[in-house]
């Protein structure tokens, strides 16, 4: 079969001659492959099963995995390679698509937020930390974890001098009915209004909004604090990009 795909991660093992990758594709989700020869810079699959290539991949059924018979490369996201930050990000990016995208089902949601997180992270018009925010806050919604940011969970107000998030229910309180809910964060009025903005917007303008510097650090915070308290784990490409922030 032939389908679109990402290539999420990539394996190069020495002496071998096919690479081994991991590709977030349209009809399939996430899925396992090998490919044949592409560790030969000289090999047609070479290029478009390299790490972020989005590419047309013919595919077999192979035992355990499967094939990659033949990769045509559709785009490569090549001005993330020259940035460390922004390549840090579509790494971290990758590694969660890998984690929490389906595998043998179809996944063109997931593909499409994938792609154009990376597109915008290439070419440059929006804040990182923006798109990261987004990218969380989305696939998080797709896998099943999207926050209830309407009301107030006990009151059902809409807005109140203080809203807490409590990251672990995914659910707003506010500070009339309760104090501080265990590792609640108090959101700003501007992050509150993004971070609905981003779960409850159609597709296309969900990237679309702008903050001041100070509000897109702290929607990103609490967003991936959302995500990492969601998920119950940790991620080594994200711990990596903070690295490189300090
Ligand atoms: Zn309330």
């Amino acid at each position: 079969m032939t389908t679109d795909a990402l290539i999420i991660r990539e394996n190069n093992n020495i002496g071998e001659a096919d690479r081994f990758v991991t590709a977030l594709t349209r009809e399939l989700g996430v899925i396992r492959a090998s490919a044949r020869g592409a560790q030969n810079p000289k090999s047609r699959n070479s290029s478009a099963t390299q790490l972020l290539s989005y590419s047309r991949l013919t595919l077999r059924r192979g035992r355990n995995k499967y094939i990659v018979e033949d990769a045509r490369p559709i785009s490569v996201f090549f001005a993330l390679r020259s940035d460390i930050v922004k390549l840090a990000l579509a790494q971290y990016f990758c590694e969660l698509a890998g984690v929490i995208a389906p595998q043998d089902e179809p996944a063109e949601d997931f593909l499409r937020l994938m792609l154009n997180a990376l597109h915008f992270l290439a070419e440059g018009s929006r804040d990182p930390r923006q798109i990261k925010g987004v990218l969380e806050l989305r696939m998080l919604g797709l896998a099943g974890f999207m926050p209830d940011l309407t009301m107030c969970r006990d009151c059902g107000a809409f807005e109140s001098e203080v809203m807490w998030l409590s990251p672990t229910e995914g659910s707003l309180v506010c500070g009339r009915c309760s104090h501080r809910p265990t590792n609640g964060y108090a959101l700003m009025p501007n992050v509150l209004a993004a971070m609905r903005h981003v779960t409850y917007s159609e597709f296309e303008k969900c990237f679309s909004f702008t903050m001041s510097d100070e509000g897109i650090t702290a929607f990103s915070n609490y967003t991936e604090a959302f995500l990492l308290a969601q998920l119950g784990r940790g991620f080594k490409t994200l711990d990596f990009y903070h690295t490189l922030k300090s």
